[in-house]
Order: structure tokens, then sequence, then C-alpha cells
């Protein structure tokens, strides 16, 4: 038994994702920032210019209200925003727009490999500009820049509701996987459109109340390190634990190189963001028209299972699923593919070739594709299959000794599906042979 055993750690996560969506939060101004010259997409809406008025992105809200029912969370249909204060070079205004008393979703759940993880909120704000730290002519300097600010930014804040570095991962891939299929954000951790912090704590095993404290995990953008940073802190917090020492409040990030978690800020007393109702914008009342179009999301396992079902592998679905904006060519290939082994074959080629495709390029993909496939010659393996297709068809047999030709033609597809291309004529006669043996 090691020291370990005795504790039990305690972790809840803020999830930040900016939405996709063609316009700003608050502003007419483009959201897409990622690689824009700086400062191009900008308004006195972002900028914070004085006097400026926000108006807000219903489309933005919209999606934030589909991830708060992803969640499966309850609904605030009246939706208002807040000013929460701060100062940051990066924050112009000197307040960010957020929901604090009314967040669109709110007491939600998401179930993970047969657990179920619980959901404070869901709420809508927006991002920050961003700072970019150069050396110019010499000198060390930082540059901001505004294409970022404004930009719809859904947080979404857990229970502490984990006890493991393993379970905060599942969740936050599935959490990924899902949000990426519908469409709601790319969920990229490396260009921010995915930002993680994982707040730590650890208590006996044996203790009902949460601690009275918490360890802050920030700026750290990876699930792997996300990983070994909760571990790490997991570790450390349980050593000084269990010799008696007290665990400050503060907020650490993550030396990668060195595996472990450093103290950034401590954190002694609460924030003081003054929330005030911000009064250029009113209260808005999501009409049933949003509250539809924003409830409209596909159950991703589901989804998953459907296309598995059809004879696609399991890895191949997960990725062709990322792409899930043009899955009409998916479905016309689906039909033009006739075989498991051609789904998988052709599928690892599409997850390797990194392109997307559209449904014009379907023909000619077929077309590559067949003239690549081998038939299938192995006769021992050929006539095991059929063995196998008969043993698994007994109505076929009946059928065939009721004088129903057509079935030889669906043991040939079932024979087909297994194995991919034949020679159509000797399996055939092989099926016949085998089945008046019967
Ligand atoms: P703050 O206002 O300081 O961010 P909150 O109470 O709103 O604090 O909690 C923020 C996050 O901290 C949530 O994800 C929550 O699950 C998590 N949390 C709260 N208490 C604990 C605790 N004792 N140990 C670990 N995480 C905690
Ligand atoms: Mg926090
Ligand atoms: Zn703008």
């Amino acid at each position: 038994m090691s020291i370990k055993d005795n504790w039990q750690a305690v972790i809840g996560l803020e999830i930040h994702v900016e939405t996709k969506t063609k316009a700003k939060m608050f502003c007419h101004c483009l959201a897409s920032h990622f690689q824009a010259k700086p400062n191009t997409n900008v308004c006195p809406v972002c900028l914070g210019l004085p006097g400026a008025m926000p108006y807000p992105n219903i489309k933005a809200l919209e999606k934030a209200l589909t991830i708060a029912k992803i969640l499966n969370c309850r609904i605030n249909t009246v939706s208002r925003f807040e000013r929460k204060h701060y100062f940051y070079p990066d924050l112009p205004k000197s307040y960010q727009l957020t929901q604090y008393l009314y967040p669109i979703g709110y007491q939600g759940k998401l179930r993970v490999d047969g657990n179920d993880y619980y959901i404070t909120r869901v709420h809508q704000e927006e991002d920050t500009a961003k700072l970019k730290h150069e050396v110019v002519e010499g000198k060390k300097v930082s540059l901001v820049d505004f294409n970022r600010s404004g930009v719809p930014l859904v947080e979404i804040v857990t229970e502490p509701t984990f006890t493991t570095s393993e379970q905060v991962v599942k969740f936050l891939k599935q959490l990924q996987k899902i949000l990426r299929f519908n469409q709601v954000s790319d969920c990229d951790m490396e260009k921010g459109s995915m930002r993680l912090e994982a707040n730590v704590s650890v208590k006996n095993k044996n203790q009902t109340q949460l601690p009275d404290y918490k360890v802050e995990l920030k700026n750290i953008n990876s699930f792997r390190f996300l990983k070994e940073a909760i571990d790490y802190e997991i570790e450390r917090q349980v050593k000084l634990l269990a010799f008696g020492k007290l665990i400050s409040q503060e907020t650490r990030g993550y030396n990668s190189k060195l595996k472990r978690t450093f103290s950034q800020r401590h954190k002694e007393a609460a924030h003081d963001y003054r929330y005030l109702l911000e009064p250029d914008i009113p209260h808005l009342f999501l009409s049933p028209e949003v509250i539809k179009a924003g409830s409209r999301f596909k159950d991703y396992d589901q989804v998953k299972k459907e296309w598995q079902a059809k004879g696609w592998p399991a890895d191949v679905v997960e990725v062709l699923l990322t792409r899930a904006d043009q899955i009409k060519w998916w479905q016309e290939l689906d039909k033009a593919v006739p075989t498991r082994v051609a789904k998988a074959k052709l599928g690892h080629f599409l997850v390797k070739n990194k392109s997307r495709y559209y449904l014009k390029d379907i023909g000619k993909l077929i077309a590559d594709y067949a003239k690549e496939q081998e038939t299938v010659t192995d006769t021992k393996m050929i006539r095991q299959t059929i063995k196998q297709v008969i043993k698994d068809n007994p109505k076929a047999v009946v059928d065939w000794q009721a004088g129903k030709q057509q079935v030889i033609y669906f043991l040939l597809g079932q024979v087909r599906y297994k194995l991919g291309n034949l020679d159509v004529k000797s399996v055939i006669k092989e099926i016949k042979q085998q089945i008046d043996k019967n």
C-alpha cells in the first residue's frame, strides 16, 4: 500500500471554446482571426472605443445553446450580459462581456464511457485581443492584435466531478469530438479555439466534503500535458498533505520539459470583478425559432454506430466524422463501395490523405481506387469464407432447396462483402457446389 491509497483527487474543469460563426459576438467584424493580418478585422466596438454600441450575434447564441443542449443542461431562455471588470493590455474596455447571473445553460451532465460527469454552467462571453511578445529592432516589445477581440467564446464549467486525469482526458476528447462533429467549434488547441484549465485538490478518502482550497492549472494546451500536469499536481499535493502541510490556493503553470507544475500567482482572496449589468444590451428573449435551431444536434455515438454498421472501421469513422461538413460525399462513396474490405482499405487511404473531399471528386476517387484493387485469388480462403457464409445463412439454404435461384447472388454479395474483389464466375460455381452438399 502506498501513501496515495489514502487520498483522492478532486478535479473540476473550466473549458473555453471559440464557436464557429462568421461575425464576432457584438459587432459585424469577421470572427476568423487565425493567420489574418493583425488588426484588420476591427471596428470601434471590438477595439473598445468609448461610445461604441455592442450588438449581440444571435447565431453565436444559437451555438452556445447547442453546446448547452449537448451537455444536457437546463436552459435560460432569457439572456442578459454583464461586464466582468479586470485590467489587462489585451482588454481595452477593461471589462469582458459575459453571462454571470443567467448562463445560457446550467446543471448539465455528459455521459462518457459509462460515467456521468456534471456540468455547472455553459455561458456566452467574448474573447480578448491577443498579445504577441516579440523583439523589434533589438527591443523586447509586446504587440496587441485585436482581430481576436470580441470573437464569440463559450465557457463550460464542470462540477468537481473527476477523480483521475484519465477521466478528464476521456471526457475532453469526447467533448471535442462531439463539438467538432456538430460544427459548433473547431476545438483546435494549437490555434487556441479550445483552451483548458483544471482545478485540482486532494482529500482524504473518507472525507465527504470538498477540500477548502484548490489549485488552478492554467495555460496548458494539449491533452497529454494536461494529464501530466494533473498527475504531477496530485502527487505534489498528496506529499504535502501526508506531511501535515497546508496547500496554498494558487494558479500554477506546467513546464513540459521539466515535467512539473510551477507557481504563477497566489490567489488568497476571490477576485473582485465587480460584475455590472451591461446597459447597452437589453434582455434578450430567445425566440422559439432560435431555440429550435439551437437545439438541433446529432448524437455523435449514435451516428458513429450507424457508420460502423455500414461496414466502415471505427478508426476511419472517427476521422471522417470530423470532416462532417462534407458528409454528402461520404454517403455517395458508401453507396459506391460495396464491400467491408474495400471500405476499410479506401477508408484508411482517405484518413492518411488529409485533404477534404467534395461530391465532384467521388467519381474519380472510386475509379482510381478500383484500378488498384486486386482480385482475391486465394482459393482456400474463398472456400472457407463461402462455407462460413452458408453456415451463417440457413434460410438461404432452405430457399435454394425450394428452387430460389437468386439466393446465389445474395450469398455472392456476402462473400464479396467479406473479401473484396472476386472472380465472380468461379465463386458462383463454388457456392453452388457447396450449397448442394447441404
Ligand atoms: P473560481 O471562481 O475561483 O473560478 P469556482 O468555485 O467557480 O471558482 O470553481 C471553478 C472551478 O473549480 C470549477 O471547475 C469547479 O468544479 C472547480 N472546483 C471547485 N472546488 C474545487 C475543489 N475543492 N477541488 C477541485 N476543483 C474545484
Ligand atoms: Mg477559475
Ligand atoms: Zn468589430
